[in-house]
């Protein structure tokens, strides 16, 4: 009986609109968070996980040694590896495809390379336009890869510790 003659007080009142109101009150001269994107983009954190890469040492040799770890730990098989055997022993990849549609960005690929081969990258604005835009060959992934090095290394450096 108590909480039904609260209730009609309550709504003769008007408690729930003046309570809506004073949040509106409230907010109207806080800070304004909102950002005017693209002009204006929010801090990015070293670990972001964009685009992927691959990338290359110095000398221009690049890490993948094909050994297939992050084709196999990667939940959305969204990558596929073909590799041979070089003349000096070696072994590379002859294909290296990420398909972007399949991908959910988890990064398990990029923990699981034991030689910083497959990274992703800070970038997030890319389209595709028709089927088959988002399919990322190793030629892509590797001119990624050479485009955003200095930064990769940098965000590399700044993980190191917690890696
Ligand atoms: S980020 Fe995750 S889902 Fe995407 S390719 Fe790497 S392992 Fe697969
Ligand atoms: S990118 Fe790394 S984990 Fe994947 S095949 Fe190459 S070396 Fe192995």
């Amino acid at each position: 009986m108590m909480q039904r003659i609260r209730d009609f007080f309550s709504a003769f009142l008007l408690v729930e609109l003046v309570k809506g109101m004073m949040l509106t009150a409230r907010h109207l001269f806080a800070r304004k968070i909102t950002v005017q994107f693209p002009e204006e983009k929010t801090p990015q954190s070293p670990r972001f996980r964009g685009l992927h890469a691959l990338r290359r040492y110095p000398n221009g040799e690049e890490r993948c040694i094909a050994c297939k770890l992050c084709e196999a730990v990667c939940p959305a098989l969204a990558i596929t590896i073909e590799s041979e055997q070089r003349e000096d022993g070696s072994r590379r990849t002859t294909r290296y495809d990420i398909d972007l549609t399949k991908c959910i960005f988890c990064g398990l690929c990029e923990e699981s390379c034991p030689v910083d081969s497959i990274v992703e990258t800070r970038i997030l604005e890319y389209h595709g336009e028709q089927r088959g835009d988002l399919i990322y060959t190793k030629p892509m992934l590797l001119a990624i890869g050479d485009m955003c090095e200095e930064q990769l290394a940098k965000d590399r450096a700044a993980d190191a510790a917690y890696r």
